[in-house]
Parts: C-alpha cells; structure tokens; sequence
C-alpha cells in the first residue's frame, strides 16, 4: 500500500504529523513517502506542484494531502499559486468525484451554531462533481490590461460546460453511494437558469432509471442552500456540479461546527485517490500547535476504506475518534466550557491512545 504525503503549507505539516502517527499504529504495510507540494514547493522549486511531487502521487495507490496556500503568494501570477497544485492532481490524477462527509458527533451538537435538534444525528454525504462546469470552460475570461490584470478591462467572462460522460459517471458514483446508505439522492441544479444544469438535471434522471431502488428527487441550489441550514437530516447523498458542490460542502461543514472536524476523498474512476481535510492551511494559527488534526485523521480513515480496502482499520480509526471526543479532549476550534483544551499533538496522541487500549484490550 503505497501512500504519497503531500503535508503542504501553514498547518498542513502539523496536522499530516498526527494522521501518519495514527496509521503507523494500525501495524499495516504502508510504504510512504513525502513531497513538497504547494507554496513550500514553489519556495524550493519554483512550482507548486513538482514533476517529481506528481510522479510520486500518480505512482501511489492514495495521496495523503494537508493544505496549501497562504497569503504571501497572492501576488504571483495563478499558475505558480499553491491551490494550482490541488487542480494538477485533481487534472492528473483524473480525479472527479469528491467525497464531502458532513457527520455531526454527539459529543459536539454545541458546536453547531444551530439547534441541537436541527443538527443532532446528522450524517450526509455531498458528491461534488470536479472536472467540469464554470471551472474549466472555456474561454475562462480576459485580461487586457497590458500588466495581465483587470485594471481598466470593461469584461470578464467565464463560460459553464459539462459533458454528458461527466455527468453520467458522477452520477453513478452517487447513486452506488446511496446504495450503501438509504438509498435517496438529491440531484443539486439550477435548471431553471441555466442549459447546463437542466442538461445536468435530464443526464442525471437517465442514469437513474438504472437505479430503481434509489429514490432521486431534483432540487434548486438556491434551494438547497436553504433547506441546508433549515432541516439538513432531509438530505442523505447530494449530487452536484463543480461550483454549487464547492459551496455547499463549504455551508454543510460548518453546520457541524467546526471545519477542522470534516474529511474530504477524491477518487478517480480505478479508487485511486487524494484525502485532505475540508479546510485551508489556515495561516492564521499555522506554527502554534493548536489546529485541530481530526479533519485529517478521518480523511486517512477515508483513505483505507476507499482506495487501501482496509474497511475495518478505517472503523478503528473512527471509532477512537469517538473515544477521545466522548473524553472531553477537544481543540480550541471545538472547546466549550466544562471540555479539557489540548493542542494538535496532544490530540493526535489521543487517537493513538484510544486505538491502542482497544487492540490490548481486544488482544
Ligand atoms: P482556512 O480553512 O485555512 O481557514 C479558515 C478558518 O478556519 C481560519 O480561522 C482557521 O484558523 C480555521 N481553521 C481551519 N482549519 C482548522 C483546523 N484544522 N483547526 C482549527 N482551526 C482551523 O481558509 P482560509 O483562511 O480562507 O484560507 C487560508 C489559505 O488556505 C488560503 O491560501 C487558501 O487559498 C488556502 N486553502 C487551501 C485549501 C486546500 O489546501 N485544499 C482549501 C481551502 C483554502
């Protein structure tokens, strides 16, 4: 099992730090290896996504990835920055469809920011769409102000495109999910706007003509952007294209309270694929040793179900992460009154501690 660590930039190297601590307890054959990816890349090698980092990714049976990005790259021109480096993969890897789990543990109901009987048992999954839409038309907009800029231009377009493949394939990978959990699938659209999403909309209710046991209903964005915060439980797998799945992942991981609790996947049509915490590389806490590492972890506990088939080493995993927040053990992003505040480390040692005392006491 082949496994490329991507740690990137700001908290990606601390919290990456305790998901390999986690596995490397788990007594599995990992063979790891890690590379610069990201601003840190573009720092040692002048890009942020290396020959030798994507040869490495593309050579792996999984990649585990941290964050990349920080402010001080703002500047340079959008190839060099450090979220460039997630597209090569994403491009490279063919990787096109991300997994967004959004779980709200009982132990953090307070957290949400809604009512604990809004959110209490919930467990949705987001399936977002990546190689298509508004993010990879063409063209994707000009600049003509002579520095390359916008200053002085009088437009800027981005054109909206999918692909009937696209949309035929994204949405298999939905309805096998929801196969697996109850069987309901809300397609996410804006049909009544745009051809492209009504061409979503028709693609999608095809393919599920091959999945009579799969109960899909149709919903606009603007819609689910709503329903979201007003009774998320309704939901199960969500299906949707590039920029809306951007965006609602974003809104469904803070309805759990906090975003260093939520793992991503993104698979490519063989399994193979990239685990990376929903969040950035937070620059503003990165070197303090205080950033939640659970995002992380759980992403490496996605990682051996989806592309290692270690299903019960990724049960493990979750289920320590249960132990430890059902001990009060929380990071500053989750405390509240009454809870035991530690930093990353501390808590990654807890997972390692809660996985441990269950192997001897199983053994
Ligand atoms: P962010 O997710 O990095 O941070 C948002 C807020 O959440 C910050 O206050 C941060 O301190 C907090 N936070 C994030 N992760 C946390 C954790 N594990 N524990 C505790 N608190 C946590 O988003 P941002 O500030 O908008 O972006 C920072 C940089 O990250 C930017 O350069 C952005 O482009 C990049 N970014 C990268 C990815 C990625 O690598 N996949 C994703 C999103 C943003």
């Amino acid at each position: 099992m082949k496994i490329a660590v991507l740690p990137g930039d700001g908290i990606g190297t601390e919290i990456v730090a305790e998901a390999i601590k986690v596995l490397a307890v788990l007594d599995l054959p990992f063979e790891m290896e890690t590379a610069l990816v990201g601003g840190v890349a573009y720092d040692a090698h002048g890009h942020p996504l290396p020959e030798a980092t994507l040869k490495l990714a593309k050579e792996a049976d999984a990649v585990l990835f941290g964050a990349v990005g920080d402010w001080k790259y703002d500047k340079l021109e959008r190839q060099f920055r450090p979220e460039q480096a997630i597209l090569g993969l994403r491009k490279n890897l063919g990787l096109f469809a991300n997994f967004r789990p959004a779980i709200c543990y009982e132990q953090l109901v307070d957290a949400s920011s809604l009512k604990p009987e809004v959110i209490s048992g919930l467990d949705i999954l987001i399936i977002r769409e990546l190689t298509g839409d508004i993010y990879f038309g063409q063209p994707r907009g000009r600049r003509i102000a002579p520095d390359g800029a916008y200053a002085g231009a009088e437009e800027a377009f981005d054109t909206m495109r999918y692909a009937r493949p696209e949309i035929e394939r994204i949405a298999h990978v939905a309805f096998q999910a929801a196969r697996k959990r109850s069987k309901r699938v809300t397609s996410v659209d804006k049909a009544n706007v745009l051809e492209t999403f009504q061409f979503w909309k028709d693609v999608v209710t095809e393919v599920g003509q091959q999945y009579p046991d799969v109960e899909l209903d149709h919903m606009y964005v603007d819609n689910a952007a709503m329903q979201l915060v007003r009774a998320p439980k309704k939901f199960d797998v969500i299906v949707t294209g590039n920029m809306f799945g951007d965006i609602l992942s974003d809104e469904a991981a803070m309805l759990t309270g906090s975003i260093g609790m939520l793992p991503s996947a993104s698979l490519n049509a063989s399994n193979q694929g990239l685990y990376e915490p929903s969040h950035g590389s937070a620059p503003d806490i990165a070197g303090q040793g205080i950033a939640n590492p659970l995002a992380t972890i759980l992403s490496a506990a996605m990682m051996l179900r989806f592309s290692l088939n270690q299903p019960q080493a990724a049960d493990r995993i979750e289920s320590a992460v249960k132990d430890v927040l059902a001990s009060g053990l929380r990071t500053a992003d989750i405390w509240s009154s009454g809870a035991t505040k530690v930093g990353t480390r501390e808590m990654g040692d807890a997972v390692v501690a809660a996985i441990t005392t269950k192997t001897t006491t199983k053994g």
